[in-house]
C-alpha cells in the first residue's frame, strides 16, 4: 500500500468503516495522516495502586482477583464492579450498564487499566469505565495516546489502530518542504513529525512534531494564495497615463487628508499606472475617511476617460454615497447617476441609457448594478464599499463588465495585521490606520442589566434635548427560555415607558424595502430612538445620533461593537455607548474592559482574537478563511510570521522550482475550500 492508497484496504477498516472516514474527508492513507489529533493521554507511566490519587488520571498494572459482579440498582441501571491488584493494593474499577465487558476478562490475568481515580459513596477508590488492554501484548499502553477529534461512529480505538497502521504502509514520507528552508527555520523532518504528532515518545517531540506541521499549513496556504492572486489579476491593466489630476481634486476638500489617506491614494495611482489590473483592499476603521480616497480615486478614473461604477450593499447606503460623491463632483463636470432597485422602470430607462451611451461618468448602486441590462460604455473603475457583504461572484461580475478594469474594496472591519495577509491573500491591501483630527473618541461605558433604567432615562433625556438614539439588541424573535432582550418587544416596552419619544424598529428579517423606509426617518428625524439589530452596521450616517445602547453586549463580537459604535458620534457632539451585559464571567468582563479602553479597531480585533480564540472569532465565517487543520491563527503567530516569511523566499526562488509543493498549493486551490 502507498501514500495514496484508499484506506478501506487498511486492515480493520472496511467498506462500512471507510464510509465513516470519508464523512471526515478521509479518503487516502494520506488524509489519514494529516488528521490530526485533538489531544493526547499520557498513559506512558504505569502507577502502583497504592500510589493513586483521587481525581488522578493514571495507568495502572493490575490482575483480576474477582471477575465483574452484576447489580441492578434501578430498572435501567446496572452496575459491574470488578477488584484488581498489584503487589502495593487493590482498586474496584466500575462500568454502568455494560452486561459484556466480564467476557472480557479472565480471572488472576494481568491487564493494563487507564482511566481516573474517583472515590465511592462508601469511600473507596475506584475507576470508572477504564480503558484496558491485555498486559503483554498492549498496544495504546505504556506511551502517550493521541485522541482524534471524533464525534459519533468511530470510536478512539479504531482510528488509533488505524493510524499505526498507516504510518507502517505509508513507508517513507517524501519530504515537501525545501532543506534550506527547513534549515533556516529549524522545522522537524517530515517522517519524525509525522511519527511524533501521532504517537510522541515524550512532549518534546510532540512540540517539535506540532510545529513542523503549523509551520507546512500556513507556509501552503499562503503560498496558494498567491498562485491564485496572481492567477485571478489579468496582467494587462488599463494605463491611467494623468495620475497627478487627483490633486485638482483633493484641493478643493474642505479638509486636509491623514497621512494615512493620502499614502492609501499613492498606492492607488502607482496600482492604475503599472499597467496591471488593481486589486486593492482599503482597510480603515470607521470615520476614517474612506469615502474620500474613494471619491480621489475615482475622479481619477474619471478624468483619464472611463466611468467608474460604486457598489454599495443597500440602498440607502447607495444613496448616500450618492449624494456625497455629487456633492464633492459639483464643480467638476463629473455627472453621477443612481441605479437601484426601488427605481420606476422610467428612472432605470433613462439612467442605463446615460450608462451605455457613456454620459454617466460614475454610476453608485446596489446590485442593482450587476444585472445584465447593465451595459457601460467605458468601464475602467470599480469600488466595492464594504468588502465582506459581496462575495466574489458578485465582484467578478461588476468587473466583467469593463475589459480588465481596476478594483478598489473597501472594509471597515479590522482584522490583526498579521491576519490580513492570509484573509486577504489574493488581494494587496492599503490600511488607513489614522483618524482624522478632532474626532472626539466614543465614551464607552459597561453596565450590568440593574442599571438599565438609569441608562434609558439617559438616553431619553438626551432624546428630549434634540439627539437621537440607537439600542441594539442581537436577535429579533425570542427562543424559548431565552432571557435576550429582543428587538420587538424592546421597542414596545420603550414605546410605553416613554411615550413622548418617537420609537422605531428595524431588524434582519424585515423587508429590504420596509428597512429602507425606517432608516430614512430616522435619518430624516421622524423617528429619535431606534431599536434595531445588527442590520445597522453598515455605514449609514446619521450625524444627530449620540448615543448607543447595545444590550446583551457580551453576545457580540469586539470588531463587531466597535463597528456598531462608529454609527454614533458622527457630528461634533459627544457620543456614548453603553453596553449591558449581565454576565459576570471573566472572559466578558476583559472584552467588554477592552471596549472601554480603546478606540482602535485593529487593537479590539486583536484583543478579540486572544480572548475569544479564532473560532468564535472567524465565527460567521464570513471572511471566507479556511478551516485550519492545526494551526491556531493567535496562538500560533510566530510560527505565522516565519512561514510568511519563507513563503516570501520560495516566491522570490519561483515555486516552480519546488514542484512538490506547487503540487500541494493546487490541490488546496482544487479543494475550492480556500477564501470566498
Ligand atoms: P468611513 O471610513 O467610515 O467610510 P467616511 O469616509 O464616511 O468614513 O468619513 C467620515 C467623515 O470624516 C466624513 O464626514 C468625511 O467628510 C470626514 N473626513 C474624511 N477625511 C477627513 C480628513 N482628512 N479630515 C477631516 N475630516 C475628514
Ligand atoms: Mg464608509
Amino acid at each position: 500500500m502507498g501514500l495514496y492508497s484508499p484506506i478501506r484496504y487498511l486492515k480493520g477498516v472496511g467498506e462500512k468503516r471507510a464510509a465513516e472516514f470519508a464523512a471526515k474527508g478521509i479518503g487516502t492513507v494520506r488524509d489519514l495522516l494529516y488528521f490530526f489529533p485533538r489531544s493526547y493521554e499520557d498513559r506512558s507511566k504505569i502507577k502502583q495502586i497504592s500510589e493513586c490519587i483521587e481525581g488522578e488520571t493514571v495507568c495502572i498494572c493490575a490482575a483480576v482477583y474477582n471477575l465483574p459482579t452484576d447489580r441492578y440498582v434501578r430498572r435501567n441501571m446496572l452496575i459491574s464492579s470488578m477488584q484488581v491488584f498489584d503487589e502495593s493494593g487493590m482498586i474496584s474499577l466500575i462500568w454502568y450498564n455494560n452486561k459484556y465487558v466480564k467476557n472480557n476478562f479472565r480471572e488472576g490475568e494481568k491487564y493494563i487499566f487507564f482511566g481516573k481515580i474517583s472515590r465511592s459513596k462508601q469511600g473507596r477508590l475506584q475507576i470508572v469505565a477504564p480503558v484496558y488492554e491485555k498486559a503483554g501484548s498492549e498496544r495504546f499502553m505504556g506511551k502517550i495516546i493521541p485522541i482524534y477529534p471524533l464525534s459519533k461512529g468511530l470510536s478512539q480505538k479504531i482510528v488509533q489502530s488505524a493510524m499505526e497502521l498507516a504510518l507502517k504502509e505509508a513507508g517513507r514520507l517524501e519530504e515537501y518542504i525545501p532543506d534550506e528552508i527547513r534549515n533556516r527555520y529549524k522545522i522537524a523532518e517530515i517522517n519524525f513529525a509525522m511519527q511524533n504528532i501521532h504517537f510522541p515518545s515524550d512532549f518534546e517531540s510532540y512540540n517539535i512534531a506540532r510545529e513542523r506541521f503549523v509551520f507546512e499549513e500556513l507556509l501552503i496556504l499562503q503560498l496558494a494564495l498567491n498562485e491564485r492572486k496572481d492567477k485571478s489579476r489579468s496582467n494587462t491593466g488599463i494605463v491611467f497615463d494623468d495620475v497627478k489630476c487627483i490633486r485638482s481634486f483633493t484641493d478643493t476638500l474642505t479638509f486636509e487628508l491623514t497621512g494615512a489617506q493620502k499614502r492609501t491614494i499613492n498606492e492607488i495611482c502607482r496600482d492604475c499606472r503599472s499597467g496591471r489590473q488593481m486589486n486593492r483592499l482599503v482597510q480603515g476603521d470607521v470615520g476614517s475617511g474612506k469615502t474620500a480616497v474613494a471619491a480621489a480615486a475615482i475622479y481619477m478614473a474619471v478624468k483619464n476617460g472611463y466611468q467608474t461604477a460604486m457598489m454599495a450593499p443597500t440602498e440607502i447606503l447607495a444613496r448616500q454615497h450618492y449624494e456625497s460623491l455629487s456633492k464633492m463632483f459639483e464643480k467638476s463636470e463629473i455627472s453621477v447617476v443612481l441605479l437601484i432597485g426601488s427605481m420606476s422602470a422610467k428612472e432605470k430607462r433613462a439612467v442605463l441609457g446615460s450608462i451605455s451611451s457613456g454620459t454617466a461618468d460614475v454610476v453608485i448602486g446596489t446590485h442593482a448594478l450587476i444585472q445584465d441590462s447593465v451595459e457601460f460604455d467605458r468601464l475602467g473603475f470599480v469600488v466595492a464599499d464594504e468588502q465582506h457583504r459581496f462575495g466574489v461572484e458578485q465582484r467578478a461580475k461588476l468587473l466583467a463588465k469593463g475589459s480588465d478594469p481596476h478594483m478598489l474594496i473597501m472594509s471597515a472591519t479590522p482584522i490583526p495585521r498579521t491576519l490580513a495577509l492570509i484573509l486577504y491573500g489574493d488581494l494587496d491591501i492599503s490600511v488607513i490606520d489614522e483618524l482624522p483630527p478632532g474626532r472626539k473618541p466614543v465614551k464607552t461605558y459597561s453596565v450590568g442589566g440593574s442599571m438599565r433604567k438609569r441608562v434609558y432615562n439617559f438616553v431619553a433625556d438626551n432624546i428630549r434635548g434634540g439627539m437621537q438614539a440607537y439600542v441594539v439588541c442581537p436577535l429579533v424573535a425570542e427562543t424559548e427560555n431565552s432571557d435576550l432582550k429582543n428587538a420587538e418587544e424592546l421597542a414596545v416596552k420603550l414605546s410605553e415607558a416613554y411615550p413622548d419619544i418617537r420609537t422605531g424598529l428595524m431588524h434582519g428579517k424585515m423587508k429590504a424595502k420596509d428597512k429602507d423606509e425606517v432608516m430614512e426617518s430616522f435619518v430624516s428625524g421622524s423617528i429619535q430612538l431606534l431599536v434595531a439589530t445588527t442590520v445597522i452596521e453598515v455605514g449609514v450616517n446619521v450625524p444627530n445620533s449620540n448615543i448607543m445602547v447595545i444590550e446583551n453586549a457580551e453576545r457580540f463580537g469586539l470588531s463587531q461593537l466597535h463597528q456598531l459604535r462608529g454609527r454614533v458620534g458622527r457630528g461634533g457632539d459627544q457620543a456614548h455607548c453603553i453596553l449591558i451585559t449581565d454576565s459576570d464571567n471573566e472572559i466578558t468582563k476583559k472584552r467588554m474592559d477592552t471596549m472601554c479602553i480603546s478606540n482602535d479597531g485593529f487593537y479590539i480585533s486583536e484583543q478579540d482574537l486572544k480572548l475569544r480564540g479564532p473560532g468564535d472569532f472567524f465565527g460567521t465565517r464570513q471572511h471566507g478563511l479556511p478551516e485550519m487543520k492545526i494551526a491556531n491563527l493567535f496562538e500560533d503567530r510566530n510560527i505565522l510570521r516565519l512561514s510568511q516569511e519563507a513563503a516570501k523566499l520560495i516566491i522570490s526562488n519561483g515555486l516552480g522550482r519546488y514542484p512538490q509543493l506547487r503540487q500541494r498549493c493546487s490541490e488546496l486551490l482544487s479543494n475550492e475550500i480556500i477564501m470566498n
